[in-house]
């Protein structure tokens, strides 16, 4: 029975996972090793809903000390700068599997030409602002779909401070081996001397995977068939007169692409790139070109795409990049970690803390599906991305295996835009939805047979629909405004 959690690692993942377990399942004794020598990989700056609505929802947290502590500010989508449009939106609602009751087809058919503002988050994001207006008082309305942006320091400091609140126990020290015995891990062992036991070990220790990767050897699969990129340049700037903007931005380069996430009094940069494609100064360089403002000697990151077999491996349950890591492109590694926390939590209490071999199958299948859906998700972006002609992008589009999604791209090219493309998706669970898929193909223009000329009565309506999301943004708050707002004295966290 588990009585005693041992979690390795104090980084997102480690802190994550040890609230969750001790808000939802108090009477467990959580203990986290974590070395401050080694410290946290210290990237991971944009998120997607999840990681609010594991916070606030699923554990009931107060919005309110968090933002104090950790100053996050709001992210309603990614803007794509990426095929042959100028650009094109990705929210956090449904723009293209939705249908007007006025039109007699899905929104995606209309989205071919023009593909802007089909949701009042998009809308925001054309303007600028980050809420419309609340009726009642004019204060930000939350209820648009929003992830974070938050600076990595910030949230893991924060997450420390509430995992303390919560009665988690801090242990200094680094893991230098482990014990074996029939059912998994008995101890570790730390550097110092001291040997720690627990009946779950929880690996949250990075990219090392020192427990599941090194001690179990659990084996890795690679994703490199279908994602190439394997660095970051990273390198961001002190704002001066930008504005804060409420999305995330991608921007296609020439051997990857760049994001800017925007922190309240900081532009956080980088560059995803293939070391197969460019050296690490050629990267540098051309992310110094295109970003004057970014320090003259950007950090370099390396990491891989994939994922281990198995991530819960008798009484060892990975979590974060120790399990997999999937490239940045939707920012989804915390997306992922919450899940796992949560269904973490699930497997425990339906078992009465007491797991199964069958459970931690289920387990294993439910988190690997997640692993893989991201891939196939993210190695669509790059098959469909026409905007460069170059040696780097030719290679994507000839070459980047769309595994299980090749059936929801035979009967797009058939039938288009039409939210019945979600029965073709390989898992059900899906975390994107058929909307992630569609935004991707409308937005990147991709060819299908079913076109829909609209009349010209259609294309008013259409025009006139998302006339009122824009009117609602056009009166809506930027960040800057909400922010202030949020942080006065007469701010009410559940008004
Ligand atoms: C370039 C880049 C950009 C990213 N951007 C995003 C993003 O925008 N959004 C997002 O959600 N994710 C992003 N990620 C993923 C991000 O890294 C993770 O979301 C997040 O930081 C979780 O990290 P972690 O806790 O798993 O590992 P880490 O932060 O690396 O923490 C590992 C912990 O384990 C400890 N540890 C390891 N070995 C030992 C040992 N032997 N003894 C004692 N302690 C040990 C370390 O000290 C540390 O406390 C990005 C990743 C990269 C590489």
């Amino acid at each position: 029975m588990v009585q005693n959690i041992l979690i390795l690692g104090a980084g997102s993942a480690g802190l994550l996972a040890a609230i969750t377990l001790k808000k939802k399942l108090p009477q467990l004794t959580v203990r986290i090793v974590r070395s401050s020598e080694m410290g946290v990989i210290g990237v991971g700056e944009g998120t997607t809903p999840a990681l609010p609505r594991h916070l606030f929802t699923y554990l009931g947290m107060s919005p309110g000390p968090f933002y104090a502590r950790a100053e996050p500010t709001w992210k309603l989508g990614i803007r794509f700068l990426w095929g042959p449009r100028e650009h094109f939106d990705y929210t956090f609602s449904h723009q293209l599997d939705a249908q007007w009751s006025n039109l007699p087809r899905p929104n995606g058919f209309y989205a071919h030409d023009e593909f802007r503002w089909g949701d009042v988050g998009a809308a925001l994001m054309t303007v600028g602002k980050a809420f419309p207006r609340n009726p009642q008082g004019g204060g930000p309305d939350m209820s648009v779909g929003f992830g974070f942006h938050i600076e990595n320091k910030k949230l893991v400091e924060t997450l420390e401070g509430m995992a303390v609140e919560l009665g988690v126990t801090f242990i200094e020290g680094k893991v230098s081996g482990t014990e074996r015995g029939t059912d998994g891990l008995t101890a570790l062992q730390l550097e110092d001397g001291q040997r720690l036991e627990a009946e779950l070990f929880v690996d949250c220790s990075g990219f090392r995977s020192e427990l599941l990767g090194r001690a179990l050897g659990e084996p890795f699969v690679s994703y490199d068939r279908a994602l190439f990129c394997d660095r970051a340049v990273i390198g961001g700037w002190d704002r001066s007169n930008e504005p804060i903007l409420p999305y995330t931005t991608a921007e296609t380069m020439d051997a990857g692409w760049a994001w800017q996430i925007e922190h309240e009094h900081h532009i956080n940069r980088g560059y995803v790139y293939s070391s197969q494609a460019i050296s690490d100064d050629e990267a540098a360089a051309e992310f110094l070109r295109k970003n004057p403002k970014a320090p003259s000697s950007p950090r370099v990151v390396k990491f891989r795409s994939g994922r281990y077999q198995r991530v819960w491996v008798d009484n060892v349950v990975a979590i974060g990049n120790s399990a997999g890591f999937v490239e940045l492109l939707e920012a989804t590694a915390l997306m992922v970690v919450t899940l796992q926390c949560e269904h973490l939590i699930t497997m425990l209490e339906h078992t009465t803390l007491k797991p199964t071999p069958t459970v931690r199958a289920l387990y294993n299948k439910m988190t690997c599906d997640s692993f893989d859906d991201t891939r196939d998700f993210l190695a669509l972006h790059y098959k469909l991305n026409t905007r460069l002609d170059n040696e780097f992008w030719r290679h994507c589009r000839a070459d980047t295996d769309m595994g299980a999604l090749r059936p929801l791209l035979d009967f797009y090219a058939e039938n288009g835009p039409t939210g019945l493309a979600r029965y073709t998706l390989p898992s059900q669970q899906n975390r994107f939805g058929i909307e992630g898929y569609l935004v991707m193909l409308v937005g990147n223009r991709a060819p299908y047979k079913a076109r829909h000329i609209p009349t010209p009565a259609e294309q008013l309506t259409w025009t006139r629909n998302r006339a009122t999301y824009m009117a609602q943004a056009l009166d809506g708050l930027t960040v800057a405004e909400s922010l202030r707002i949020i942080r006065s004295p007469q701010w009410n966290w559940n008004s």
